[in-house]
This record gives structure tokens, C-alpha cells and sequence, in this order.
């Protein structure tokens, strides 16, 4: 009997999947399984016209079988079987199945051996694991069996077969176990039914095996002995594998809350249960279903670039991507869950999913729902709103400051900063409402505690106005009033850098002309700095404080401290400006020093210039000279 040639790209494919250098060989179950399933939809489709068929939905079945002495793994359905020319036409050549896609795809770029994961590589993917590939069939309507055989690219036999039932029986002769690859774990029940757990779950006929299992011996009546160790005996039941409803293809109505939280435990290893579930169910210009996650908590990895986002992909029950990074915002990647639709086909390569139509306009419809379901909790859970803000706040500020701020409309209603006056978290439009008319501004400060800005001269003074102050302290705060710039048409003021506008016109005039009256002194002071203030000035601003420094130009100290940990070399040190208070009597006594006692007002300028580091909790430059400078005063 002459071997037939696969075609010749056919081959090439046969080759890589013979030599695989892949690490996702255990995919070739869910292929295998995947096949048979839509094979059973062919004839299960059939069955409701066809009387013929003597099949009824729950008589379909997909078999698996081991043979541990003959080292063989079986896969079997009831579908429709193939003819000896289907036989020919589908497993002799790649033309038209997942297998082709891959195959352009692996061309394009070899280095990524993780795209097979990817994929639904089909058929050939059996030669990943199996030197010898034996397909039994038998086409429903026809009297004849065909068996079609291939050990790899040297080409296939068909042979005519016995089989007495309709449908399709996969046979892998697994290859030896070499030292990296044990093949041989393909023949453990337990492996199998874990694989089949992870990608087959959802298969909508039930995936059969034999599994042995133990049980205590019964004791008959009146023979029963505590003394005596129990009697154990093996014994083999047939079970199902596979779930086949999985919870997202439910109705909402049909699941309870446990078992929503049972199932993202199971199927994300969460040992907390999410803050909320969202259940999805859209019919329309695409139809699908989704059941997403809120996570009570950031993985130990999210900060970093090992944190993979994205969603689970099904097609009608089959996983089609691990981690769908499409389908979701990256400010919004902490979602958890599973996207199912039909619409998609199960061959569908990663860069034509980026550019899928479908996919998109389910991603613009999630990120909505997820929106909305995040203000549901802000509203009516306040408390695990904040947890998840305390878990995720980061990203969400992330999302807002990045994409020179395209998406904050979008997410400016999720932020929380801490408020002084109410000593909690606020929402923007919270912190707006409850301004008093009086204020125009929206006062923050960014530092590295809420104990340090509340001792900020200008922080005193907008409370003794009444005003709240938002404090910020994560490294990204301070460029999200710098991206949001308003926001309820009141626009940000940082403490640190910004004029407070809190003077009245009268005021301002009497300042200037204080200022006219301060100009020898403060030439003085600046001098006797030498180059550590690029100028100082007078300020109604502070209070009882007799000093502050505030940063020339629009960035502030800690942006600065923020880039110089980014980025030491590229960091430009932040000129500092000295404010004075002309009422403290300090700086009036330095004042008047300055006729007098020139040497003596040049150290109460230096001691002073280091309380406005102190306060802006920047270091003492050089805290001996520092020291030795308060000891000679004193
Ligand atoms: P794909 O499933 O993407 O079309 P495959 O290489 O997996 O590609 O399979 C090629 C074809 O072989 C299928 O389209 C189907 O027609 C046929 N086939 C594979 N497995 C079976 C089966 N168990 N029963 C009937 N037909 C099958």
C-alpha cells in the first residue's frame, strides 16, 4: 500500500509540529477535543430534521481513553464522521484549517514561541506529542469506515477499517519520554482531566473518562470490627471531565453570589473573594456574553511588567486566548473575567484580533460597564470602594496623566485624595461641593506624608480660611491636577507652587508696595545665600511662619525628587525661592539687623533658609555647618 505526500506546505508545518520546539504541546487536547465537538454540532444540527439519526442531545459524547502498555491516547465522538475523500481533503492538507494561519504567522515571526497559545492550530497539532496518528472514521449515512495514518511528514495511508458506530476515533501513539519532555504525563488521568479543565471546561457535550478511584471496603452487617484496619479496593467509574455550563452562559437569575465568587477563585487563584462581579449579556452588532472582576486586592505582580492583563476568550465554550490584552483598557487591566462570543472563529490569529472589529466594539462596551459599575460601588459601598481604590487608585491616576491625558473625562470621577478637613478620602465633585463660597480654587499638596503637609505655613492659612486642602502622596498625584487642570470649572492650586489668590484687591496693592519697601533687604538676603535661592520675596501667605520656600517655575520639589528617582542624570534641580513673612518678628529683627549688624543678619538669613528646607522637608545641605551655626547664635 503506497504512502500518499501531504502537500507541500503541509509539510512544513508537519515538520515544526514534529520537531516542536513549543512549550504549549498540551494544547493539542483541547484541538482534538474541539474538533470532536464540532463534529457532534454537524450531527446533533442533522439530528433535529433527520429522524434517521436515532441521536438525541444527551446521547453525544466525547470519549477519552489510555493505554498505558501501548502508550495510547484516545479521543472519540459520536459527530458526523468523515467520508475517505473528507479524510483526504482535511487531514492530507492545511488549506483551509487554523493550521494555515498559523503557519503565516510563525513565517512572519519565528522568535515567538509563545504563539501558539494563541492559536487554534488544529489537527497537527496531535504530531506534537505523538509519532503515530491513527484516525478511524466513519461518515454518518455511509456503510464504510475509512482509517487514515501518518507517522509524520513522510505522508499518510487511507485504508478501508472496520468501525461499527457513526463518528471519529483519534488514536495518538505518544512519543518516548526523552529527558525535558514526558510525554508519558499524557496517559495520567489526572493530567487529562486537568487539561481538560483548563481549556475544555465549557464544551457543551460531556467529556468522558475512566477513572480509577478507591473506596473503603463495605463490611457486611453484624461483621463490622473497630479494631480492624479498613480494607481499601480500586474500582473504575466513568466520569465527566468538563462542566459544560459555564457560569457566564448562565442567567443572571440561575447563579448565586457564592457561586460567582467561586468561580473567579477557581478560575483566577484568589484566596479573597472580588468586590463585585459584573455579569454581561449583549445581543446586538455583536452578540456575547462576559462576567468580569473587581479584585479586592493587586496581585503581588500588578505594579510590575510581569503582571499580564487581559481577559479570558472563549468561542461558544472553547479558550481561545489565555489573556486577551484587546478587550481591555490598560487603566482598567486589573479586571478579571471571561469574554464568550460566537462571533469570533476559533483560528483567529493575535494581530488579526487587534484589528477585529468585533473585538473593539466589545471593549468600548466593557470599559463602560466597568465604569459604571465602579461608581455603583463609590456610591452605594463606599468602604469597598475605597478598598479597591486603596488597591488600584495607582492605575486609575496612571490612565488618567498618561496619553498626554486622552482619557481623563473618562476617569477623573473614580479619583479619591485624602481630605484634611474631613480626614477621609473625597471624590473631586465631593471636595467641590462642599467648598465654601469664598473659595475659588482647588488647594492640594503633594509630599511624602499627610502628618508633613499639614505643617505647610500655607497649608495653616487656608485653614484658618476654612478651605480644604487635598493631600497627595503617591508618586503620581501631582501630575494628575497637572492633567486634569480643572475640574467642575474650578482650576488646581498646589501649595507649593502656585499663587493661592487670597488676597483681596486692597491687599495685593498694600503687598506691592511692601514689597517696594523690602527691595535693599531682600538684595540682601539673596546675597548672603550665595546662590542657594534664585530670589527671595515677601508673603502675606504664612501665617504665623516666618519662612517658606516654594520652587521657581512650575515643578515642584517632590516632582523633582520624583524624577531624580527616575532618572538621576536626566534630573534639573528645582530653584528655590524664600518667601518671608515682613509680620513674624524674626524677620522684622533680621530687618533691622541688616544696618546694624551685617555678619549677624547674614547667619539669621542662613537659619532661616534651613527652616524653609525643613518645612518643605527637603535635607539640610550641610547639616555640621548647619548645626555649628544654631550652637554660635545660641
Ligand atoms: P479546523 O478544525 O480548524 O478546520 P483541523 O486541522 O483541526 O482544522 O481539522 C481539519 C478538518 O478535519 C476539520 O475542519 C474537519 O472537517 C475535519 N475533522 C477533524 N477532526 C474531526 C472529527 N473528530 N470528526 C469529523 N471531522 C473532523
Amino acid at each position: 500500500m503506497s504512502k500518499k505526500e501531504f502537500k507541500a506546505e503541509s509539510k512544513r508545518l508537519l515538520d515544526m509540529m514534529i520537531n516542536s520546539i513549543y512549550t504549549h504541546e498540551e494544547i493539542f487536547l483541547r484541538e482534538l477535543i474541539s474538533n470532536a465537538s464540532d463534529a457532534i454540532d454537524k450531527l446533533a444540527y442533522l439530528a433535529l430534521t433527520d429522524q434517521n439519526v436515532g441521536l438525541n442531545r444527551e446521547d453525544f459524547a466525547i470519549d477519552l481513553r489510555v493505554d498505558k502498555k501501548l502508550g495510547l491516547l484516545t479521543v472519540s465522538d459520536n459527530g458526523i464522521g468523515m467520508s475517505k475523500d473528507e479524510m483526504e481533503q482535511n487531514l492530507g492538507t492545511i488549506a483551509k484549517s487554523g493550521s494555515l494561519q498559523f503557519k503565516q504567522a510563525l513565517d512572519k515571526d519565528q522568535s515567538d514561541v509563545d504563539i501558539i497559545g494563541q492559536f487554534g492550530v488544529g489537527f497537527y497539532s496531535a504530531f506534537m506529542v505523538a509519532e503515530t496518528v491513527t484516525v478511524l472514521s466513519k461518515k454518518y449515512g455511509e456503510d464504510e469506515a475509512w482509517m487514515w495514518q501518518s507517522s509524520g511528514a513522510d505522508g499518510y495511508t487511507v485504508t478501508p477499517c472496520e468501525k461499527t458506530t457513526v463518528g471519529t476515533e483519534v488514536i495518538l501513539k505518544l512519543k518516548a519520554d526523552t529527558e525535558d519532555e514526558k510525554y508519558s504525563r499524557f496517559l495520567e488521568q489526572y493530567e487529562l482531566q486537568n487539561l481538560v479543565k483548563k481549556y475544555s471546561d465549557y464544551i457543551r457535550y460531556p467529556i468522558r473518562m475512566e477513572m480509577e478511584k478507591s473506596r473503603r471496603k463495605e463490611v457486611p452487617e453484624g461483621e463490622q470490627d473497630e479494631e480492624k484496619e479498613p480494607e481499601w479496593e480500586n474500582y473504575t467509574e466513568l466520569c465527566t471531565l468538563n462542566s459544560m455550563v459555564p457560569v457566564w452562559l448562565k442567567a443572571k437569575k440561575d447563579v448565586t453570589d457564592e457561586e460567582y465568587d467561586g468561580f473567579y477563585k477557581d478560575k483566577f487563584f484568589d484566596y479573597e473573594k472580588p468586590l463585585a462581579h459584573i455579569p454581561i449579556s449583549v445581543e446586538g452588532a455583536v452578540t456575547y456574553k462576559a462576567l468580569l472582576y473587581i479584585p479586592a486586592k493587586a496581585p503581588y505582580d500588578f505594579y510590575t511588567k510581569d503582571f499580564k492583563k487581559g481577559l479570558q476568550l472563549y468561542s461558544s465554550g472553547v479558550l481561545i486566548m489565555e489573556h486577551c490584552e484587546d478587550l481591555i483598557p490598560d487603566y482598567f487591566r486589573f479586571v478579571r473575567g471571561v469574554v464568550d462570543t460566537a462571533d469570533l472563529s476559533l483560528n483567529i490569529s493575535r494581530e488579526m484580533l487587534q484589528h477585529n472589529r468585533q473585538l473593539s466594539i466589545i471593549s468600548g462596551n466593557l470599559e463602560k460597564k466597568i465604569k459604571q459599575e465602579l461608581l455603583n460601588l463609590q456610591k452605594d459601598k463606599r468602604e469597598d470602594y475605597e478598598k479597591f481604590f486603596t488597591a488600584f487608585g495607582r492605575q486609575i491616576k496612571y490612565g488618567i496623566v498618561s496619553d498626554y491625558g486622552m482619557h481623563k473625562d473618562a476617569l477623573q470621577d473614580l479619583l479619591l485624595f485624602w481630605s484634611a478637613k474631613e480626614q477621609k478620602l473625597v471624590t473631586l465633585k465631593e471636595y467641590v461641593e462642599a467648598m465654601p463660597e469664598a473659595q475659588k480654587h482647588i488647594y492640594f499638596a503633594a509630599g511624602e506624608s499627610n502628618a508633613r503637609l499639614a505643617q505647610l505655613p500655607q497649608y495653616q492659612r487656608l485653614q484658618d480660611k476654612g478651605f480644604d486642602v487635598l493631600f497627595m502622596t503617591e508618586d503620581v498625584d501631582e501630575f494628575v491636577p497637572r492633567t486634569l487642570m480643572n475640574f467642575m470649572e474650578k482650576d488646581f492650586r498646589n501649595l507649593a507652587t502656585d499663587d493661592l489668590d487670597l488676597s483681596t484687591e486692597d491687599e495685593k496693592k498694600a503687598a506691592e508696595a511692601a514689597a517696594a519697601d523690602w527691595k535693599d533687604e531682600l538684595d540682601f538676603i539673596k546675597t548672603a545665600l550665595d546662590g542657594k535661592i534664585s530670589k527671595a520675596e515677601i508673603s502675606a501667605d504664612l501665617g504665623s511662619h516666618p519662612v517658606c520656600l516654594v520652587p521657581e517655575g512650575g515643578m515642584s520639589f517632590e516632582m523633582e525628587k520624583y524624577f531624580k528617582r527616575m532618572n538621576p542624570e536626566m534630573a534639573m534641580p528645582v530653584e528655590k525661592v524664600l518667601r518671608l513673612n515682613p509680620e513674624h518678628p524674626v524677620v522684622q529683627k533680621l530687618k533691622g539687623m541688616i544696618g546694624s549688624d551685617p555678619e549677624k543678619a547674614k547667619q539669621y538669613a542662613q537659619v532661616l533658609y534651613a527652616q524653609g528646607l525643613i518645612l518643605a522637608d527637603l535635607p539640610i545641605e550641610d547639616a555640621q555647618a548647619y548645626t555649628d551655626l544654631i550652637c554660635g547664635l545660641l
